[in-house]
């Protein structure tokens, strides 16, 4: 089996004294998994996480483990490097990806605002609402939408003031005040998805990763 396309390096770590593991995100065959041979002792272009590029990736057998050719064509973390908080988003946007999303499922929608994000975060005065933005899509993508248009008791769509933990969906003042200890409060804020995001790990019998955690 090979597959031809292009993808984001998400996560590297040696396998052997010469070759190292990857994950990728590319853009239509969601996180492909593989070997880079030859990347931990390569001296000139060397693979980096945050590196895009063209790839090809083969494997003899579907259930095998791939290996990967990767073409390095633009490292998105360079300008991310300097600024403490943009790297600690790029760290976590891969970190949640690596985590959370299955191996070669399509998730194209997530991978080209995800590559907008990377792209975007430098420049922007506003680093953390983009990056909530990508959490709400990721929670979207992985079956959590978030409803934030309309009271999900009565319909109405001024005053929300609360989201419900288990649907996911707004609450006015009224329709919430019996039960408001028991509601999140809006607007969404990266508490809030994160709480969405444990739910997700938990359900999936994983843990959210550490630097998630700690944002
Ligand atoms: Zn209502």
């Amino acid at each position: 089996m090979q597959i031809e396309t292009t993808g984001i390096l998400i996560n590297i770590k040696p396998f052997n004294e010469r070759d190292a593991l990857a994950h990728i995100f590319t853009c239509d065959n969601g996180v492909l998994v593989g070997m880079l041979r030859g990347a931990v002792v390569a001296k000139k272009n060397k693979p980096l996480v945050g590196q895009f590029g063209r790839i090809s990736w083969n494997a003899r057998l579907d259930s095998q483990l791939g290996v990967f050719h990767f073409e390095n064509e633009k490292n998105l973390s360079a300008p991310l490097m300097m600024n403490t908080d943009l790297l600690k988003i790029m760290n976590c946007v891969f970190a949640l990806i690596y985590t959370l999303i299955p191996e070669r499922e399509s998730y194209n929608d997530l991978y080209k605002k995800t590559f907008a994000l990377l792209n975007d975060l430098n420049g922007t005065d506003n680093p953390w609402d983009l990056y909530l933005d990508w959490e709400i899509n990721l929670l979207h993508d992985l079956g959590y939408a978030l409803d934030l248009t309309k009271c999900s008791g009565c319909q109405k769509t001024n005053d929300l003031c609360y989201l419900s933990p288990k649907t996911g969906r707004a609450v006015c003042r009224d329709c919430g005040e019996p039960y408001k200890e028991k509601l999140y409060k809006l607007p969404v804020d990266l508490n809030v998805t994160k709480k969405f995001l444990c739910d997700v790990c938990d359900v999936q019998g994983i843990k959210i990763p550490q630097i998630r955690k700690m944002l």
